[in-house]
């Protein structure tokens, strides 16, 4: 079994689209590249449902999407017979985590993908964002608190890029990876695209075997399952020989590859 379990619904040029017409881009793509199965992981701060979290312009700017008609759509492809799952990518937001998480409580997901994006209103992903203000050490410190918190929170079932920090190529002297329990860690190839040029996460985050599922965190339908061969290669090389399938947030193992 392959899974992607981390995409954007998008259309060709990038621009949200939350239609049945563009889910079927996604899928045709995905089946081209043996992808059994994939998953919808749209960034929570695009729906209105969620704005009163949201202080960033960043989120509020793109804050104007109904969570009901993007569910709605990603139920609809179920229904025709689709290999699709419902998830959101839902970020970090610190004490207001379960009033992100009371927001999205009456929606069938399959499962919600954990992001560390901003800390303390700063990107970790963006220049300058927290790098302006902290050091390498600090911020790759804080990075694994909201990571850790995030995963102990219940709220969410996978942790996106787990290691999202290293994305600039900058490490401290030596990276205390914590144990996150309870969660299970996605293997997401977008890092190969990004200035570190390498998967998220590292393989000493594996080490403890925690539950795997595989990403590529596309954001248009071309990019669906991009290079998912080299995301098996690196749980096979940790050891790895199942990956999880997750239906109404319940995850099992099923065979990987
Ligand atoms: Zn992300
Ligand atoms: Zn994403």
């Amino acid at each position: 079994m392959i899974v992607d379990y981390h995409m954007h619904l998008r259309d060709p040029e990038e621009r949200v689209t939350h239609s049945l017409e563009a889910i079927e881009r996604f899928v045709e793509t995905a089946a081209a590249r043996g992808v059994d199965e994939i998953g919808f992981t749209e960034h929570v701060y695009y729906f209105r449902q969620t704005r009163p979290v949201w202080t960033l312009e960043y989120q509020t700017e793109r804050c104007v999407y109904d969570l009901d008609a993007y569910v709605g759509v990603v139920l609809e492809a179920k229904r025709a017979g689709m290999p699709v799952k419902l998830g959101l990518e839902v970020d970090y937001v610190g004490d207001r985590q379960g009033e992100l998480a009371a927001a999205l409580e009456s929606y069938p997901w399959d499962y919600l993908l954990g992001s560390v994006h901003w800390l303390d209103g700063l990107a970790v992903d963006q220049e300058p964002g927290v790098w302006g203000v902290e050091s390498v050490e600090g911020v790759w410190r804080r990075y694994f608190v909201a990571l850790s918190e995030l995963a102990a929170s219940g709220h969410v079932d996978v942790l996106a890029h787990p290691d999202l920090a290293k994305i600039f190529r900058r490490w401290p002297e030596r990276v205390e990876y914590p144990a996150l329990d309870g969660v299970a860690l996605e293997i997401s190839t977008a890092g190969l695209h990004k200035p570190v040029g390498e998967i998220y996460p590292a393989p000493e985050m594996l080490a403890g075997r925690p539950p795997i599922t595989l990403a590529s965190d596309a954001h248009v339908p071309q990019n669906v399952g991009r290079d998912l061969d080299r995301a098996v290669e690196h749980a096979r090389a940790a050891g790895y020989e199942t990956v999880t399938v997750f239906e109404g947030r319940r995850g099992r193992q099923e065979p990987l590859g």
